[in-house]
């Protein structure tokens, strides 16, 4: 006869295979946000306002290219897309705050970049922060309000805090992209995906 291999809750069946594909917790990687719906800039976009106008442009008038992702959302919290420790925090009156997370991953350092955020009380410069973790809050402004998100694939430099950059060097500034990378794909490409039999056990909370 056949046996149906359904495991009731709590049956110890097989043991599980052990978590040697598992990466490292220094290499996984989330959203910052909960939910991910892009506003009007993604990875490359010409540096404009949603109405078109240029933010920037070289003396040649080319106009900058934007090194992040923005993300809808409303005012709430903004948590660390992955271990790592701030290494930067500035204000600035249009964009309000900026951090960068410096992660060290096994495959070399990594900058996390936010802008348009506050910094939580208890936060700072130096402090470690945990994937998930929230660290600040989507600054208001007004109409505007949006999470900028970018990565920046190297360790803490000045070009680290860039939102956008030229598409050919001028004005001091290396040509787009330098070292940042399509944050999105960079965070879908470095989620944690479950093993096998975490799925399986999904229906036993439910
Ligand atoms: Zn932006």
């Amino acid at each position: 006869m056949l046996s149906v291999a359904v495991q009731p809750p709590g049956a110890s069946g097989s043991p599980p295979p052990p978590p040697a594909a598992a990466p490292a917790a220094a290499d996984v990687f989330q959203y910052p946000l909960p939910t991910w719906s892009p506003h009007c800039l993604g990875f490359g976009s010409q540096w404009r306002y949603c109405n078109g106008v240029p933010l920037r442009a070289c003396p040649s008038g080319a106009v900058w290219l934007h090194t992040g992702a923005d993300v809808q959302t409303g005012i709430q919290p903004v948590v660390a897309a992955g271990d790592g420790v701030i290494v930067g925090y500035q204000t600035d009156p249009t964009f309000r705050g900026g951090v960068l997370i410096r992660h060290q991953t096994s495959a070399g350092v990594v900058i996390t970049q936010y802008w348009h955020v506050w910094l939580r009380s208890g936060f700072g410069v130096g402090t470690p922060v945990k994937r998930g973790q929230a660290f600040a809050d989507v600054a208001d402004m007004g109409s505007r309000t949006h999470l900028h998100f970018a990565v920046f694939n190297g360790d803490f430099e000045s070009h680290a805090w860039n939102g956008a950059l030229p598409p050919s060097s001028c004005s001091g500034y290396p040509a787009f992209p330098y070292r940042f990378v399509d944050p999105t794909a960079f965070i879908q490409a470095h989620q944690h995906q479950p093993p096998v039999h975490f799925a399986r056990g999904v229906r036993l909370e439910g």
